[in-house]
């Protein structure tokens, strides 16, 4: 009986599942999930003592490494001096200045302890500043796990494969209107059907809960056209992609100017953190400015805020996004070549630190193009590579995240994984 089996077997007993987070559970590729013991740099450990180089990076978070030095060192001052206040600290104050200062679209912003905090804060303030209560969401895109957005959800709702979820109020799930990724006329159509009624648009500005899935030229800027005409907020919600595919995120990829900015991931340095910001006119709506009320008992955490900042520090060095993306491009080619020898029909495309893996003749646009063939060969290229030491993630709905510790020599061991992978499917 292996550890890992027995950790698991133990873990079902007293957690559903096994797991804290369903996409972990492996159900996506089948299998279990491994345990992991400790991760340094590009590369994960489980408690059976193998390693694997590591391509989801906490799902994000890890973009300067596992363990990296500058985070770990600021995570152990902030400890000496106590773990949590429930009142206002420096540390706060230092992390909004650098939001602020990096993301021109922030006035303001307030601080969370997850994406999913933000994600429905920002909705909550929309609809209180606009006074309506309709949002639009895209299909396959995914916004955490308040009620609002389990509505043709991404991530791990797809990964099961439900449509919606048990427990969310028809009553909410009905002010939730979706329209496929990337169609603006649907969109328009929708708008001009019931755009006076709508308090926001939230969208991941690159889609990367359903593979990744780029925004078709211009339509971004379409969005905020119709959000300008009908008075909506537009959301990008940049969980994700906010400090992954640039500095300044998806908006500074596209230069569009979202109203409000959802944070997580990689602002926390790996610490449990999220974040909404924007336009001061929005943000003042706010208690105690405003009458939205909104709070937590430990958000601004002394020590989430120091790990956020030291991340903020490592990844403002010049030329880290320049190096991270050439990364990417290493890898990615590397891939394509390993499929094309084996003569798998695959693709790829990525931004940044941040890549999606396809199993079709061009990457999708629309959550409608990935095809079930596609799931099915993903499924055993994870399990080939996996037992090659290679940890992508465990769903074919997830994007690929890689790190500025992983060097030449990681990047060249999962090519040689991919070459014998490819071959064997
Ligand atoms: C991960 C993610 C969320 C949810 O963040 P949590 O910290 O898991 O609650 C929201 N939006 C996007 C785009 C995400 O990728």
């Amino acid at each position: 009986m292996s550890k890992n089996h027995d950790l698991f077997e133990k873990a079902q007993q007293v957690i559903p599942g096994g797991v804290n987070s369903p996409v972990r559970a492996f159900k996506g590729v089948g299998g279990e999930p491994l345990f992991i013991s400790h991760a340094k740099g590009a590369e994960m450990f489980d408690v059976e003592g193998n390693s694997y180089v590591d391509y989801i990076g906490s799902w994000g978070p890890m973009i300067a490494g596992h363990g990296n030095e500058a985070v770990l060192k600021a995570v152990h001052a902030a400890v000496d001096n106590g773990l949590s206040f429930g009142a206002p600290a420096p540390a706060e104050v230092t992390l909004a200045e650098k939001i602020c200062q990096m993301i021109p679209s922030i006035d303001k912003v307030r601080m969370v302890n997850s994406g999913t905090e933000a994600t429905m804060s920002a909705i909550r303030l929309a609809r209180g500043f606009t006074g309506r209560n309709k949002i639009i969401k895209f299909e396959g895109c995914y916004h955490g796990h308040a009620d609002s957005f389990l509505v043709k959800a991404g991530s791990g709702v797809l990964t099961l494969g439900i449509p919606g979820s048990p427990g969310v109020p028809d009553a909410v799930a009905d002010l939730t209107l979706t329209v496929p990724f990337n169609d603006l006329d649907q969109l328009s159509e929708l708008m001009k059907a019931c755009g006076d009624d709508v308090a926001a648009i939230i969208v991941e500005p690159i889609a990367g809960n359903m593979n990744m899935i780029e925004p078709l030229p211009g339509y971004l800027q379409g969005m905020r056209d119709l959000c300008d005409e009908y008075g909506s907020v537009l959301i990008f919600d940049e969980v994700m992609t906010g400090f992954r595919v640039a500095l300044g995120g998806a908006q500074a990829v596209y230069d569009i100017t979202p109203d409000l900015t959802t944070f997580g991931k990689v602002i926390g340095g790996g610490l449990p953190v999220g974040a909404f910001g924007g336009r001061e006119e929005i943000m003042n709506y706010i208690a105690p400015v405003g009458p939205v009320y909104q709070a937590g008992t430990l958000s601004g955490n002394p020590l989430a805020m120091a790990a956020g900042y030291a991340m903020m520090k490592e990844i403002s060095v010049d030329g880290f996004y320049q190096d991270l993306a050439g990364k990417s491009e290493r890898l990615i080619q590397g891939l394509q070549q390993a499929a094309d020898d084996a003569g798998v029909t695959f693709s790829t495309r990525f931004i940044g630190g941040m890549f999606g893996l396809f199993f079709s003749e061009q990457p999708a646009n629309s959550f409608d193009e990935l095809t079930s063939e596609g799931e099915a060969l993903y499924k055993k290229f994870f399990h080939e590579m996996l037992n090659r030491g290679v940890y992508l993630a465990p769903s074919a709905y997830e994007a690929g995240f890689i790190s500025s510790k992983h060097d030449d020599a990681l990047i060249d061991l999962t090519i040689k994984a991919a070459q014998e992978s490819f071959k064997a499917l």
